[in-house]
């Protein structure tokens, strides 16, 4: 192929995401004096936009513009001499901008820290000393500087902290650079070499059982490339275990693993076990860290000398030079969906990543999603299962306790109190488990019948007894405590429902001699209240544990030998199509931290005002699986997900009608196209929230069997929302899979 510089059809132009709204790429002229060819793909560039200057990505190089010459401008700068984006993870990038429907700029901006998203270098620039006269120049009597200079003469040049770590001390760099002897130079520091492939021999790790084994054997014998499985295996089953034989066979060849896991803060166990397991440079990824770490982090993924990669939902962009395995703990959680913004799901582009890298997956869980569920059910996922608990243990036994007629005054049952007590005696620890914080979600009248609702939003504000206030749980708004009803002006004022800190406060009266830990978001601000509760727990002393869904995911405590759900019926009346999957996987989740140490076995009361309801008897009588199989017949006779494929378009708005007004155009606008290509349209409808943050939401949902039919819509669709009429302060965004439709 020849230089295409030495073509004269027109001139090479650079194609540039830039992270604003846009669905798309911009021209550039090289900077000026630049040669074209030089930019590759991923790299950084920075552009003028408007009145600003921006820092985008260049994808491509175009010949000739559509653009008039004259109008375009040149580049300022190249940032990067090689681009941060390997070419598969910018092929995923590419797919999941054109997947969700999201802006590519946006998208590619989102996927690195934000340091490198405003432009910083990807290593610092360091400085380093070379030596440019020998040791002769220096006096017999200065030994340790002369010392120094020959260290420095045995190599090329030295930076400071290599010098300390060759014990000398570093003001002397400074001497001997004013005697003129080094020269100094800055320039970027250099990648860490990539991290030495593990040693199996030397592990300390159990020996697999039967079913791990075979798991194990399963997902090899499926070869090299790219290959998805799903790891289905009740809870305490040795999932990790599986995981990690499956890592060691990579890392032994010195390639990377990733493993996604839904929140880090919530389950600090499951790095340590990484971490005690190999003993190889980790790189952890998730929120809580500050700007220069996440930089460390991304630099020793990308470079290859971070072995295993650990990280919440964004790391599923975290870039690999050798990619191995990708391991997606507790797949189904929902926070594997970014829920604002650019609105992807790791898990589904963890397969997808999977796929392009040409590696393998697994996707594991002991109450799998049904689509992936589905996935192993057709073939499409190899389907691996653990049907055992891994230590011995037997699963825990789950008993309904019919609560329909009685009168609670803690929220728990006479026969709850009594089992508490027994195990509590026995000397275990017992998890209670109430999916509400605060300590009464409705604050009510008993006269008239006024709810304390909150202004901003369409829902009722929570009581909070620590401290005194009540509180809006989606706008955050807070308020006193009302003494009388603003209405009726009685002082009749009750609370109705049950949260934490109710609970909390019960259960100290009952059981004074006990230790009572609430642990949920408001209990866990601090940065260290977690964890420090979590180490209590390990103690594994008498202890009442009471808690949100931040207990159920994944820790293991074997001092837990009962687990009470205070209130299973939420989830069944539930407006989401979901609800039941997610009531289920709860419910099981909570009861899989009981009875985890094999000589103590687990019970699971289930409180509930509906204990013939069918999805209740099921997850009591039956196994998760059996459950799963029985809702998707549901959904296939529904044509729900995974049988269909959703999008929702949400609009809010602080004008009711202009939302609903935006929705109906649109919908007038794709509905002929809607039905050429079988997708069935539904709304525009209030959302089930309808008002949040002062702002009313309302939603299209579209639908289809046919994913390539729903996003021949889409495409249709998004230039069209970008250019509709409609107020500036409207809002809407496209949410492709959404996994609720409040
Ligand atoms: P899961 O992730 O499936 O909930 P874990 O991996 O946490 O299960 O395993 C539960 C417990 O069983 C852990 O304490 C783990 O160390 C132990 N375990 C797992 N596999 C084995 C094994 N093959 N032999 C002995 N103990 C095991
Ligand atoms: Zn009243
Ligand atoms: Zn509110």
């Amino acid at each position: 192929m020849s230089d295409p510089e030495d073509s004269n059809h027109g001139e090479l132009i650079l194609r540039v995401a830039v992270p604003r709204p846009l669905r798309r790429l911009f021209d550039y002229l090289p900077p000026a004096g630049q040669k074209v060819t030089r930019f590759r793909p991923g790299c950084r560039i920075k552009v003028p936009f408007g009145s600003r200057t921006l820092t985008g990505f260049v994808l491509g190089i175009a010949r000739g513009s559509e653009i008039e010459r004259e109008r375009l401008k040149p580049a300022v700068a190249i940032l990067d001499d090689d681009p941060l984006f390997h070419p598969a993870l910018l092929e995923l990038l590419q797919w999941s901008a054109d997947y969700y429907h999201h802006p590519l700029g946006e998208v590619l901006a989102s996927a690195v820290p934000a340091s490198l998203r405003q432009g910083a270098p990807l290593y610092p620039a360091i400085d380093y000393w070379a030596a440019i006269a020998t040791s002769e120049a220096l006096s017999p009597r200065a030994r340790r500087q002369r010392e120094l200079l020959e260290f420095i003469m045995s190599r090329e040049s030295v930076s400071r902290a290599e010098v300390r770590e060759a014990g000398f001390n570093s003001d002397m760099l400074r001497q001997l650079e004013n005697r003129n002897l080094l020269r100094k130079q800055t320039r970027s520091a250099a990648p860490a070499k990539a991290f030495q492939p593990l040693r199996p021999g030397g592990l300390e790790r159990p020996a697999l059982n039967t079913e791990q084994a075979a798991a194990v054997a399963k997902f090899q014998a499926a070869g090299d490339g790219f290959r998805c499985a799903l790891l289905n295996g009740i809870t305490g089953s040795g999932k990790t275990e599986v995981y990690m034989r499956l890592m060691e066979d990579e890392l032994a060849h010195g390639r990377q693993c990733l493993v996604l896991v839904p929140e880090i803060g919530l389950t600090p166990q499951t790095v340590e076990r990484f971490r005690q397991r190999f003993p190889l440079p980790l790189a952890v990824f998730h929120s809580g860290l500050g700007d220069g770490e996440r930089l460390a982090a991304w630099r020793a993924a990308a470079e290859g000398s971070a072995a295993i990669l650990i990280g919440t939902r964004s790391a599923v962009f975290a870039p690999m030079a050798r990619p191995g395995l990708i391991v997606v703990d507790e797949e189904h959680d929902a926070s594997f969906k970014q829920q604002e913004g650019f609105r992807y799901s790791a898990r589904d582009l963890a397969v997808m990543r999977a796929s392009m890298e040409g590696v393998g997956i697994v996707l594991g869980s002991a109450t799998p999603s049904l689509e992936s569920f589905h996935n192993a059910a057709t073939g499409r996922f190899i389907g691996l299962e653990l049907k055992q608990r891994a230590g011995g243990s037997a699963p825990a036994r789950l008993l309904p306790l019919d609560i329909s007629n009685q009168h609670l005054p803690g929220g728990l049952s006479e026969m709850a109190l009594m089992k508490i007590a027994q195990h509590l005696e026995a000397g275990n620890q017992v998890l209670v488990f109430i999916n509400r914080r605060g300590f009464a979600p409705i604050l009510h009248c008993l006269l008239c019948g006024w709810m304390a609702q909150c202004e901003a939003c369409s829902t009722c504000l929570t009581v909070h007894a620590k401290p005194p206030c009540q509180r809006c749980h989606h706008c955050d708004s807070r308020q006193q405590i009302p003494t009388r009803c603003p209405v009726c002006r009685q002082d009749d004022l009750a609370t109705m429902g049950l949260g934490t800190q109710q609970i909390e406060g019960f259960l100290q009266k009952e059981f004074p001699a006990t230790p009572v830990l609430r642990i949920d978001r408001d209990s866990t601000r601090g940065k260290h209240d977690f964890s420090k509760m979590l180490n209590d727990v390990a103690r594994g002393e008498p202890a009442l544990l009471i808690g949100t869904q931040m207990l159920a995911k994944g820790h293991h405590f074997p001092g837990i030998t009962l687990a009470v759900i205070v209130d299973a019926d939420g989830g069944l009346f539930s407006p989401d199509f979901r609800g039941q999957e997610q009531m289920a996987q709860l419910i099981i989740q909570v009861a899989g931290r009981a009875g985890r140490d094999s000589e103590r076995p687990g019970e699971v009361l289930v409180q509930t005002r509906h204990a013939e309801h069918e999805t209740l008897r099921h997850i009591i009588d039956s196994s998760y699986s059996e459950f799963a199989a029985h809702l998707l017949a549901e959904r296939r006779a529904a044509a729900m997900p995974p049988f269909a494929h959703l999008c929702l378009l949400r609009a809010e708005s602080r004008d009711r009608g202009a939302a609903l007004d935006f929705l109906r155009r649109v919908r007038r606008g794709i509905e002929s196209h809607c039905r050429e290509k079988q997708v069935h349209l539904t709304g525009p409808l209030p959302a089930p929230m309808e008002k949040r943050q002062s702002r009313f939401r309302m939603h299209l949902l579209l639908r289809s069997q046919s994913r390539p039919g729903l996003h021949g819509v889409l495409s249709r669709l998004t230039p069209q929302l970008d250019g509709a009429p409609a107020p500036r302060e409207l809002r809407w965004h496209i949410d492709v899979d959404p996994i609720d439709l409040l």
